[in-house]
């Protein structure tokens, strides 16, 4: 894992991973371009791929009882008292953005009200260079 992460702020409550509190419960997330191998110019063409659309708001015990709940804790860190995954970047036009696929922001929001694909979600901490 990389020494340097963001913490993960996440308000896409229909992605299964979403837990309340904005925290992702994921392991790792990927953060890409809408655009195979397009370079980003805003953050709507940044997309969170790791969504994965779940049942909806409240579903959350029932997305925690499918989970590998020991393996996601441990593979998770926490910072604070928030969960947070690890976060593989590959927006390399992004200012936060680290050779390796690392992002050194020291926290991003991910958003994408009523997300049903993972291209209807944002980076909304994406800056271009
Ligand atoms: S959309 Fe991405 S950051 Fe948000 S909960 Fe799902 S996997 Fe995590
Ligand atoms: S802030 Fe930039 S480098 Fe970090 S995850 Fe978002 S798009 Fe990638």
């Amino acid at each position: 894992m990389s020494t340097v992460n963001p913490l993960v702020k996440c308000s896409v409550d229909q992605c299964t991973h979403w837990m309340p509190g904005n925290q992702c419960m994921a392991a790792k997330i990927a953060i890409y371009n809408d655009e195979h191998g397009g370079a980003s110019r805003s953050s709507a063409e940044t997309q969170c791929k790791s969504f994965h659309a779940g049942k909806g708001v409240g579903d959350y015990v029932g997305a925690l009882h499918n989970a590998n709940v020991g393996g996601t804790v441990k593979a998770a860190f926490v910072e604070g008292t928030q969960i947070t995954p690890s976060v593989e970047c590959y927006v390399d036009n992004c200012q936060y953005w680290e050779k390796g696929n690392y992002c050194h922001a020291s926290a991003i929001e991910v958003k994408g009200p009523y997300a049903a694909k993972t291209v209807d979600t944002d980076c909304e901490t994406f800056k271009p260079r």
